[in-house]
């Protein structure tokens, strides 16, 4: 089993919980199980051990339930093996804001290195082969920034597909539970032969209905035709100037061996891009502080100190005792976005760029947007219109590529000592698919950079072609 390469004897990836039950009772197994171990962020509800989501407003807490996930990986062979450390409630980029103490790359050498977040822990558990598979959550990139990180394969899907029912909410518009691997095979498998996409989940009002799931894969190809048959489209606004210049190369390299196969490499605009992340940074936080508001010390969360104070003491102690900085940050930053002098400017206008992500997206890939079509057969809905008109025109793509990163993992030392805000710019090329709720992959390259540190290569797809994009990712690799 590959070592931890950092100095300490742990890269501190799985938090260190007592079992509370031995082990589950096991679920049905489905006919396509096969055994494998699964590591659980720690966002996402167990029942054998506690969910604490890296912050102290949750530590020790006993979930009563589990995720329905969980159950579902359970009968399809899962056994889970532990806890993974993350950012606290999935908010940051490195898995540093931790009550449990920064997450360090299994590739450090003398100097601990980022294992990206805030699915950190989950990335390498994996790389080290402690795990077959690794849940994560990915609301702006969290799965595929640490896959970039450290050489694992980062699956976010599409929006809707895979049960939220037992995550802790972040960004509930954005958020998505996903998967991490060593290689693409034991995610698609899960897919393609136990058939995770097909399964709606009751408990969870976003989960897609049976009805709009057998539509959604009624318009999807089959899982893949013929190479040459396929365009690979290459987003210009993603070669900034701040990208890596081994990062550019290993892109133009990929595009390079896509087309030596036969596939049609194009160029294409994505106009709105500039504006993700500012439109994410808005929406997220937002979205976060409605959330974090229950965790006031009576409803849920341990009490601070003097919780018996009551009133605004026992909220202020709570929440100031119980979250870290990082999500005191968003909380604040959330607050002010969606109070009423503010809202039109920040709340508003960042949905508005929202739709013409998405609309960027639709305008370039072939195949429509099986909810797209939807919004278009009510009529109800104008901006249907506007994005029949605008799909004219640009070249059409199976398949977006581009780098997951714009640099290395950089060592912790770095991350501690920059800005949030620099810690934000790390999300550039991810959070547009996220807006936009579509399949996302990150697959090693190659390619290493300095130090043999690996970086990954993004592939996005239209919305519900999570198959043919994990397939795809499989020929990259
Ligand atoms: N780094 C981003 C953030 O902090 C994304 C996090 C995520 O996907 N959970 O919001």
């Amino acid at each position: 089993m590959p070592q931890c390469r950092s100095q300490s004897t742990s890269c501190n990836h799985f938090v260190d919980s007592e079992r509370i039950h031995p082990a589950s009772p096991p679920p049905q197994l489905l006919p396509s199980a096969k055994p494998f171990r699964l590591a659980v962020k720690d966002n996402i509800a167990t029942a054998e051990f506690p969910t604490q989501c890296a912050s102290r407003i949750l530590r020790g807490h006993k979930s009563p339930y589990e995720a329905t996930v969980v159950t579902q990986l359970r009968a399809r062979g899962g056994i889970v093996v532990g806890k993974t450390n993350m950012d606290e409630f999935g908010m940051g980029s490195h898995a540093t804001n931790s009550m449990h103490g920064a997450v360090s790359n299994h590739l450090s050498t003398d100097e601990p290195i980022s294992a990206g977040g805030s699915s950190g822990g989950s990335a390498v558990a994996v790389m080290l082969g402690e795990a077959d598979i690794a849940l994560g959550t990915d609301t702006g990139g969290s799965i595929r920034l640490p896959a970039s990180y450290t050489g694992a394969v980062g699956y976010r899907p599409s929006y809707g597909m895979i049960s939220r029912y037992g995550v802790f909410p972040y960004a509930n518009s954005l958020d998505t539970v996903g998967m991490l691997a060593r290689e693409v095979k034991p995610i698609l498998h899960l897919l393609v032969e136990t058939k995770l996409d097909e399964e709606h989940d009751p408990n969870d009002p976003t989960s897609l209905s049976p009805a709009s799931r057998r539509r959604c894969a009624k318009a999807c190809p089959p899982l893949l035709e013929d190479m040459s048959k396929l365009t690979v489209g290459i987003p210009l606004e993603y070669n900034v100037a701040e990208l890596d210049p081994i990062m550019r190369q290993a892109w133009a390299e990929a595009a390079t061996a896509l087309e030596s196969a036969g596939v049609n490499i194009v160029p294409v605009s994505l106009p709105s891009t500039k504006e993700a992340l500012c439109a994410y940074y808005v929406l997220a936080p937002a979205e976060a502080s409605s959330n974090l508001a229950k965790y006031d010390g009576v409803r849920y969360g341990a009490r601070g100190e003097h919780g018996d104070a009551g009133g605004d003491t026992l909220y202020s102690e709570t929440r100031g005792a119980g979250f870290g900085p990082e999500v005191r940050r968003r909380i604040l930053l959330g607050t002010y976005s969606l109070s009423s002098e503010a809202m039109d400017n920040y709340f508003v206008q960042a949905q508005k760029v929202r739709r013409l992500i998405r609309q960027d997206f639709d305008k370039v890939f072939k195949r429509d947007n099986p909810l797209q079509e939807a919004a278009q057969f009510d009529l109800s809905d104008m901006d249907a219109e506007t994005a029949l008109q605008d799909k004219q025109g640009p070249p059409q793509v199976d398949f977006l590529l581009s780098p997951t990163a714009m640099s290395f993992a950089p060592t912790l030392n770095d991350v501690l000592t920059k800005s949030s805000l620099e810690a934000y710019m790390g999300d550039v090329f991810t959070v547009p698919a996220s807006l936009a709720g579509l399949p996302a992959v990150s697959v090693p390259s190659g390619r290493v950079g300095e130090g043999r540190l690996p970086l990954g290569l993004q592939l996005i797809g239209q919305y519900w072609d999570d198959k043919r994009v994990l397939a795809m990712a499989e020929r990259l690799k």
